[in-house]
Order: C-alpha cells, then sequence, then structure tokens
C-alpha cells in the first residue's frame, strides 16, 4: 500500500515523504506508520489516532514495540522517528493515563515495559533520528533521547516540565540528558520545567542540528550516513560525572531548591537530585532508581493533586473555548486595574479604547502598557502591534464602536450606575455591559438598564499580567449567550474564566477574606505578624496573610472586609481599630512602603525573626476559607467543588500541591475538619461554626 501525504501531515515532510518515491514497504498500526524510502531510510511516523496532539500512552509504546519488529525486518540503513501532527514532536505521557494512580508496584512494572522499548530503540546498531518539529517535552523528549541523533526545526522547543507535576522524568530522562549533555544544565533543566528553543538545545547539545524543514531530508541523510557532527561532551561534563564533584553540586542545588519549593510539599526535585547524586556515574543503577522513585512520586499526595490541578486548569480552559466574536473592548477608568486590563488585552489581540475622566491617568496607562511590553513582547513587531491597538480615548468616542465594555472606575454604585446611564444611549447592538466591580453585586447596577440581561461581571485579580484566573459573574438576570461569550473572551485573552453568581464578594475575596481577618484578630492578640505569616507560608500558601493584606492595600482589604462585615456578620469578625487608624494615617501598605510591615525600596517587607507557630495557627487561618468555600457552595454562588478549588488556585496561589481548599478537607476528612472548627469555635468563637453545608459534603450529596 502507497500511502500519499494526507491532511494534518506538514508540508515539508509530507513532501519527503513523496520525494521519498514509492516506499518499498508500509505499515500502519493506529498510531504510527511506517515507510522505507529507496535510500534504504525507514521513516516511523506517530500520529496518536483521534488526538490533535501526540502523547504517549501504554498503547503507543506496545505499538512502537511492534514497528520496531517491522523495522528490524526491513535491515534498514537508518530509521527515522517523527510526529505526523502540526504542534509538533510529542507533548509527553498522556496525563489521563496518571489520573487516581495510587498503586506504586503497578506503575512500577508498567513503567518497567515502557522503558524496556525505548531500550531496544536506544539499542538499535543502525543510526535512529528524532526528527522534532514543535514541542517535545517529557515523555516525547525521552524517547528522542533513546534515539542517536536529535535533528530540530527551529520552531522546536524541548523540555522536561514533570516536575510541575510534582514528578520527574520517568522514562529513562534523569539518565540520558545528564549523560548527554553538561549534567548540571540537565539537572536545571528537569528542576525548573522550563523547556528550551531549538537554537539553545543546540548550543546544549542536546540536538545534534538545528535545520529549516527544507533541509530535514539532507540532514537525515548525513546522519544516516555518519557524517553528521555532533558536539563533544566537554571535560567538565566529564568531571562533573565523578561522585564527590555530584556531592558538592547536589548539595547546592538541594539548597536552591528547598528556598522555592519546600521538599515536605513537594518531594519531586529532591528526589530527582537524591538520584543524581547516587547513580549520576552508573546508568544501571539510575534506570532502576528512576522507576521506583517515579512510580513512588506518582502514587503520591502531591502528584496526584497536582494532576488534579492540572484537569481544573483544562476545564476552565474548556469553559473559555467557544467564540466571543469580542474585537473590540472599551475599558472605562485607567487606573489600577483598568490600565493593566487595557494592556493585557491589546497584547493578546483585541482593538481596546481606554477612557477615563483624568487624562493624567490614561497617560500614565499607556507608560505602564509600554513598560510592559518591552519587558514581555519579545519582537519589536509585537510590540509596535500591541501599542497601536491600544488607543487613550479622552471623548468616549470607543463606546459606539465597542462589542465589549469593561468598566473599571472606582467602587462607588453612583460612580458605576452614572457611568452606565450614560453609555447605554451610545452602545452597539449586541454589546455587552461588565463591570469590574469585587464587592457590589450587580443587582444593585442592572436597574436601569433597558436590558439587565447584557449586564455581567468580569473580575479581574490584580496583578491582571499575572493573576490567571478571572470570575465571570452573572446575576440572575444575566442572559446566558452573554455569559458564555465573556467567558470566551477569557479564553481569547489566555485568562481562565469561572462562572459565579453575583452576591457580595463573589467567590474568592469572600473565601479569602476570613484569612485576612483572623490574621488582624491574631495580630489583637499579640501574635507577632511574621509567626502569623509562616504559620500560613508553611501550610503552603504562597505568602502569608499579613503580607498579602499589605500587597492589596489595607484601604482596599478594609473596605472589602466592612461590605462583608455588614452582610455576613457571622462569618467575618469584627475589624479591629488600629486597623481603620492606619488607614487614615495612609500606611496602606506595599504601595506607599508602609502597612503592617515596612518596605525597603524594592518593595520587600522588613521582616523580623518569626519563632515557630503555636499548633492550631494554621487551623485558625485555613480553616476560615474552608467553611466560607462550602457556604459558597451551599449558597450556590460557586457551581461545583472543582469551581471553588480552580478559583482559590489560580487567583490566590492557594497550596497547590493541596489540589484546592476543598480537596484537602476531603483528603483530611469532612468529620475531621468539623470537629476541629467546633474545637476552635469553643476557643475562639462563633465565626469557627461549622457551616451546615459540611453535613452535604460528608454526605457525598
Ligand atoms: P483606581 O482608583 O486605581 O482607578 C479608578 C480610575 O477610574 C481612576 O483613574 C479614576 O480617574 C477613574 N474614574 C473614576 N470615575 C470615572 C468615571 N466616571 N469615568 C471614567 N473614569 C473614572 O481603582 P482600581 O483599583 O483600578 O479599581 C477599579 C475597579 O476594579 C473597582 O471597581 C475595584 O473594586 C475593582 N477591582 C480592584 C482590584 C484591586 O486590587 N485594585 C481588584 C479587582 C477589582
Amino acid at each position: 500500500m502507497i500511502e500519499v501525504a494526507e491532511k494534518g501531515v506538514r508540508a515539508a515532510l509530507a513532501d519527503r515523504e513523496r520525494e521519498a518515491g514509492p516506499a518499498a514497504v508500509q505499515h500502519h498500526l493506529t498510531h504510527w506508520r511506517l515507510a522505507v524510502d529507496e535510500d534504504r531510510v525507514a521513516w516511523l511516523t506517530l500520529d496518536r489516532a483521534g488526538e490533535g496532539t501526540n502523547t504517549l500512552s501504554a498503547t503507543v509504546l506496545a505499538e512502537l514495540d511492534a514497528m520496531l519488529d517491522r523495522v528490524l525486518g526491513l535491515s534498514p540503513r537508518a530509521l527515522v522517528i517523527r510526529s505526523a501532527k502540526k504542534g509538533g514532536f510529542a507533548a509527553g505521557a498522556d496525563i489521563r493515563d496518571f489520573r487516581g494512580v495510587t498503586d506504586a508496584a503497578e506503575i512500577e512494572t508498567r513503567m518497567k515495559e515502557a522503558h524496556r522499548i525505548t531500550d531496544r530503540l536506544a539499542g538499535l546498531t543502525f543510526p535512529t533520528i528524532a526528527l522534532i518539529h514543535g514541542h517535545c517535552l517529557g515523555g516525547g523528549l525521552e524517547l528522542a533521547l533513546a534515539c542517536r541523533y536529535r535533528i530540530a526545526t527551529p520552531d522546536a522547543k524541548l523540555g522536561f516540565p514533570e516536575v510541575l507535576l510534582g514528578l520527574h522524568p520517568g522514562l529513562g530522562g534523569t539518565l540520558r540528558l545528564p549523560a548527554l549533555i553538561d549534567p548540571v544544565t540537565a539537572m536545571t533543566m528537569m528542576l525548573t520545567g522550563k523547556s528550551v528553543p531549538a537554537v539553545k538545545a543546540k548550543r546544549l547539545g542536546l540536538v545534534d542540528a538545528v535545520v529549516e524543514e527544507r533541509h530535514a531530508a539532507a540532514a537525515v541523510k548525513a546522519a544516516a550516513d555518519g557524517t553528521l557532527k555532533r558536539p563533544a561532551t566537554s571535560l567538565k561534563s566529564r568531571l562533573m560525572v565523578l561522585a564527590p564533584a555530584r556531592r558538592i553540586i547536589a548539595k547546592r542545588m538541594r539548597a536552591e531548591v528547598e528556598k522555592r519549593a519546600p521538599a515536605r510539599h513537594y518531594p519531586a526535585p529532591q528526589r530527582l537530585i537524591d538520584l543524581w547524586e547516587q547513580h549520576g556515574d552508573d546508568i544501571r543503577a539510575m534506570r532502576a532508581a528512576e522507576i521506583t522513585s517515579f512510580a513512588g512520586l506518582l502514587a503520591g499526595e502531591t502528584a496526584q493533586n497536582l494532576i488534579r490541578v492540572y484537569f481544573l486548569r483544562e476545564g476552565l480552559r474548556a469553559a473559555g473555548k467557544g467564540v466571543s466574536d469580542i474585537h473590540h473592548v472599551h475599558v472605562i477608568g485607567a487606573g489600577t486595574m483598568g490600565a493593566e486590563i487595557a494592556a493585557w488585552c491589546a497584547a493578546r489581540g483585541k482593538r481596546v479604547t481606554l477612557a477615563d475622566l483624568n487624562p493624567k491617568a490614561l497617560a500614565k496607562a499607556i507608560g505602564i502598557a509600554t513598560e510592559f511590553y518591552d519587558k514581555k513582547l519579545h519582537s519589536s513587531i509585537d510590540r509596535r502591534d500591541a501599542l497601536d491597538r491600544l488607543i487613550p480615548d479622552f471623548n468616549g468616542d470607543g463606546v459606539a464602536g465597542a462589542d465589549l465594555i469593561i468598566e473599571a472606575a472606582a467602587e462607588k454604585v453612583e460612580i458605576k450606575r452614572k457611568i452606565f446611564a450614560d453609555l447605554v444611549p451610545r452602545l452597539k447592538p449586541g454589546a455587552i455591559l461588565a463591570t469590574n466591580t469585587s464587592s457590589i453585586p450587580l443587582e444593585m447596577l442592572r436597574d436601569g438598564l433597558p436590558d439587565p440581561g447584557q449586564l455581567v461581571g468580569i473580575h479581574f485579580f490584580n496583578p491582571v499580567t499575572k493573576m490567571e484566573l478571572v470570575e465571570i459573574v452573572a446575576h440572575d438576570g444575566t442572559a446566558p449567550d452573554v455569559v458564555q461569550r465573556a467567558a470566551a473572551f477569557c479564553g481569547d485573552i489566555g485568562r481562565l474564566p469561572a462562572a459565579v453568581k453575583s452576591a457580595p464578594g463573589f467567590l474568592v475575596n469572600r473565601a479569602l477574606t476570613p484569612y485576612l481577618v483572623e490574621a488582624f484578630l491574631l495580630m489583637d492578640e499579640g501574635v507577632k505578624k511574621e509567626v502569623i505569616d509562616r504559620a500560613a507560608e508553611e501550610f503552603g500558601m504562597p505568602m502569608g496573610p499579613v503580607e498579602l493584606a499589605d500587597r492589596v492595600g489595607l484601604d482596599i482589604g478594609l473596605e472589602v472586609a466592612r461590605t462583608l462585615r455588614e452582610t455576613f456578620p457571622g462569618e467575618v469578625p469584627d475589624i479591629p481599630a488600629w486597623l481603620e487608624t492606619k488607614v487614615k494615617k495612609g500606611e496602606i501598605g506595599r504601595k506607599v512602603r508602609r502597612g503592617l510591615y515596612d518596605y525597603d525600596d524594592k518593595g520587600k517587607p522588613r521582616k523580623g525573626e518569626a519563632g515557630t507557630p503555636p499548633a492550631d495557627m494554621a487551623d485558625r487561618l485555613i480553616l476560615p476559607v474552608l467553611n466560607t468555600c462550602v457556604r459558597l457552595l451551599r449558597e450556590g454562588v460557586a457551581p461545583d467543588e472543582e469551581t471553588v478549588d480552580a478559583a482559590m488556585i489560580f487567583a490566590t496561589g492557594f497550596a497547590p500541591f493541596r489540589g484546592g481548599p476543598l480537596h484537602y478537607a476531603r483528603q483530611r476528612g469532612i468529620a475531621e475538619v468539623e470537629a476541629t472548627l467546633h474545637r476552635l469555635a469553643a476557643t475562639h468563637g462563633a465565626r469557627f461554626t461549622p457551616d451546615e453545608g459540611w453535613a452535604r459534603l460528608r454526605l457525598g450529596a
């Protein structure tokens, strides 16, 4: 059977397939195709059936094993492995296979079988060549590393992102990468999860050649002929393999890694360092140790929780798919939020008009955008285009043409109402009216609108350029297609939409406020702020509540807490009077370099020594968050547990390795959390009383 190039196969490679003339032999399995050209080079193409991206599953590897039998039967001069997918070579293992696996012994058995197959590939006596375009990650890179040569096109990106899932490479990456390139660079790649572009990969010796697609065939021929020049291993690399050198370097790596990802929460990086330190000069021992270590990690809590986070992200991403039909965004208010929202949307391809009563705010906003583009957009054309798309609008002319209006003016009901009233006569039909309010229920803003269905909350978090989550807030009359388009708009601009119902504080601010206020109460009781922050950090929060309050701004925090206190007096305790005094004095946090902490010129808090926090301090801070999350679920503000967990992780950085607040409660045991809340209520006050929603969770409803 002769296969001609089919749709989806990259044009140049398809040409190559044709150029090879009538292929002598062709085999076709579900995920792989094999052809041999006139030059007796075998071309093995991975084209995972039913998927847009190549990933490695047990079946894909079993078929590779079967294909290797056929390759051997053909006695080719060389074997090329490449991908038929447009996006890249292979994105890694199929993470769906990793979900919910907790039997380490079974994982070990599966990994041994996978190793047997890649080792077979690595052991072939004729030249084997991975021809790489696009992403070549994780298991995909391990497959490529099992080949003798790697030839990449300039768009290739190679890396090991396993660490982000609480793992390290498990299919020979930990042994093959340090054996191929400078071991310290190899370890850094695996410890950070960062990928490298093709040109850098060549410099590192990770790929042997970088060629445009049209030259790929010539490079393959050179590799098959043995004339492709390969980078030599440096003396430094060889020295690094010696045990004493590894010991010293490993110690340094451990200290470095511990600062970013403490081993008690993220064990994978330390295990990877152990592997290299103990077996860096013995490939065979390293292979066995890699399998055992990988299986232990994958079956462990951290990896399983991070895999859950991966799917939570995918879930929100899916909600952001679809057509927004939003091309022109008009932003009102060029302050902290409006300026960043406008800059971000323009960077992501939207035409943006930005309006403010104050022309100085507009000038400042353009300055902020320029600075951001200079830092984050790499090509001068991209920078110019983004700035071209961002238009300061002194007279509000942008309103008439906008598909979406985002109001980000001051947090006052009357101001927002007036803005909407002025806008309405000028809106184009079908335009969406959105507010970025953090606490005003939308019901208070929709009155007076001729079509309340067009009003939705699109609530970004600060800083917009860093926080991935956006709450899409619907009031009881928001039109479903407006919610859908708002979510799709988030997808367009690379943000994760979480659908919530309108209620004071919505989801994230409401759940976070008890955490901040509890910290103020602890300070009132005389606990050192450093100790409070340390308790939260040890739990796994990215930042303690005292530092976070300063970061948010005590003025803003106080305003939100006050509003929520009025509506939910049982949930939010009294705010200490000294906080109001501080705000009145203008000591409102990091932005003025003085708040609960003092700050240095770089905005770093000057912290004193933090002693060991008492045992129940983390519970005092975190359990009120959990309690509020349960209440939000019961009240229907959040549709499901996944949305709550995802929102708290992607908006606040809630300890990702715990899989989200509600998942944490489930892992700890609902009954135990309730009992602890009862205990805290008895000693510290009624605010800890468990919400009735816990019973529903306990019963699995
Ligand atoms: P800000 O005070 O920094 O900026 C508000 C801007 O709006 C100012 O430049 C002001 O001149 C302008 N403005 C006021 N009235 C206006 C009007 N009638 N027409 C046009 N412009 C007007 O405020 P901010 O922190 O950017 O907050 C804006 C909105 O975003 C608020 O609703 C706030 O609750 C919400 N929000 C703030 C944060 C945060 O962390 N700052 C986070 C999420 C949401």
